[in-house]
């Protein structure tokens, strides 16, 4: 038998041509979603190791020990960063959203006496806290965080978790926060965690791989990792700042007795035992060992390096927008990530249209309470040597955004907006708002179809003044349809 095959070379091209219509991921321009060291051997290497253990399977560490032994290696090396204790225990999961799920579904199932179990986090806190409440019915209680700093107010946490004490299984805060840059007050906050003996997780998603090389440098205001007595478990991605390929985030916990309720076993059923640590049972051992590979590479020295390289272009970055006419910084970046707001003459989101006509990516974040839209920077290394060149777009971009002024909604649009409640639209209503939007045509038979504008700012600027829960409802009404194959 001769299995039918397509032509290798056909199908490379038509992966490079899909690829051109990405972002790029690697050169610096791309200030949010991708990290990049700027080092090409330690990518070669990393894409060397994805492929190499890409048929891997951490299902089952007996069968695959170099997953083992790789995943052991990463947490000897991260348990001294976070100044872990030696008992300490750490997972490698896929990604942020992994490790904050298990954070929660691990301090829920610690308390099955808590009937109606609450988690107390700052309103700052990354949206992958907002789907563990979705996945696993931790309700959430949210505590406004400061609007000056955008730090969490200590507290007000304190006061939220003394008003639903035994409910509380766990408070959570950001080292830094996505959206800002900050960090939240954790030594405060952990003394409140501690008093009322709930688990306390840091959030060091994206500043897990920078703080511990800046802090060395005297460059972090206060302690934030298991060195705060109250801190009980931590999540940094490694797909993040350590530069790795996608796939990888660890979440370390203080003690293996905290650990112990992450762990799923069932071996009630006809199969082998299912054991687990994660949420996926197969998952490939290509980002681990890619993570291995690069983290190996770079060491502790490297990423020193890598972290002042990053630290220096931010600091250069806050001083020329420092010096912007019409740009402001939302908040005073504690790491390596900015938050940009601008005045009245202008927008954020014609300024990123504008950016990236310039080879240039950075995110529009719409407005949340009372905080304004702003740009979210990212800043990885391979930034740092181009910021003088972001500088200058970027002063084309405000300058071109005050020319044209800033963006209006219709005040008729935006009353409608607010007057909507998403829960009563069906399909045909949501094909209306898309459309409405400039998400969506009509196609030549007349049936609506999804599109992708040149523009973005006039969707940008009409979602931020819808409220969040019809923005959620219309983003996903439209990935419903881009998803669709009819
Ligand atoms: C990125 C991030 C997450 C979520 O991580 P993913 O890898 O995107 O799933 C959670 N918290 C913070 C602070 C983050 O920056």
């Amino acid at each position: 038998m001769t299995v039918p095959h397509g032509d290798p070379d056909a199908i490379r091209a038509r992966l490079a041509q899909l690829r051109d219509g990405d972002l790029p991921t690697h050169g610096g321009r791309t200030l949010a979603y991708v990290y990049d060291s700027g080092i090409a051997e330690a990518d070669a290497l990393g894409r060397e190791a994805l492929a190499a253990y890409g048929a891997t399977n951490g299902l089952d560490p007996t069968a695959f020990p170099s997953l083992l032994a790789m995943e052991r290696e990463l947490v000897a090396f991260a348990k001294p960063l976070f100044h872990a204790p030696a008992e300490a225990v750490g997972t490698v999961t896929s990604g942020g959203t992994e490790s904050v799920l298990l954070a929660v579904q691990t301090a829920r199932d610690a308390r099955p006496d808590v009937e109606r179990p609450v988690m107390v986090v700052p309103s700052s806190i990354h949206a992958a806290f907002h789907k563990a409440e979705h996945y696993f019915g931790v309700e959430r209680v949210t505590v406004p965080v400061d609007p000056v700093t955008k730090r969490a107010d200590a507290n007000a946490m304190g006061a939220a978790i003394t008003a639903h004490a035994d409910r509380v299984v766990l408070v959570a805060a950001s080292a830094p926060s996505y959206a800002h840059g900050v960090l939240d007050p954790i030594p405060e906050i952990a003394e409140h965690a501690l008093r009322h003996g709930v688990r306390l997780h840091v959030d060091a998603c994206i500043g897990g791989w920078v703080l511990p090389w800046l802090e060395r440098d005297g460059l972090v205001r206060h302690q934030w990792d298991f060195a705060v007595d109250g801190v009980t478990s931590i999540s940094a991605d490694l797909h993040k700042y350590a530069y790795t390929p996608k796939g990888v985030s660890l979440l370390l916990h203080r003690t293996p007795e905290l650990r112990r309720p992450q762990f799923f076993a069932s071996a009630d059923w006809p199969g082998y035992t299912m054991l687990n640590a994660t949420l996926q049972s197969t998952k490939s051992g290509g980002p681990l060992a890619a993570a291995w590979a690069v983290i190996t590479y770079f060491g502790d020295a490297g990423y020193l390096e890598l972290t002042r390289t990053a630290h220096a272009g931010t600091r250069a970055l806050v001083e020329g927008i420092d010096r912007t006419e019409h740009l402001t910084l939302a908040s005073e970046p504690d790491s390596t990530l900015v938050a940009v707001a601008t005045d009245e003459a202008c927008d954020v989101f014609t300024i990123s249209d504008s950016m990236l006509a310039r080879g240039w990516f950075v995110q529009p974040q719409m407005a949340y309470a009372d905080l304004p839209a702003t740009l979210h920077l990212t800043v990885s290394a391979a930034t740092a040597p181009l910021v003088d060149e972001f500088l200058r777009a970027l002063q084309e971009s405000v300058d071109e955004a005050v020319a044209g002024g800033a963006i209006e909604v219709d005040p008729q649009l935006r009353a409608a907006a607010v007057a909507i409640d998403p829960a009563t639209l069906d399909d045909a209503a949501f094909d209306g708002l898309l459309t409405l939007a400039g998400l969506a045509g009509s196609g030549d038979d007349g049936s609506s179809t999804v599109t992708l504008p040149d523009q973005m700012a006039p969707v940008n600027a009409l979602l931020d003044a819808a409220p969040p829960a019809l923005r959620e409802a219309m983003l996903v009404a439209f990935l419903d349809r881009l998803t669709r194959t009819d």
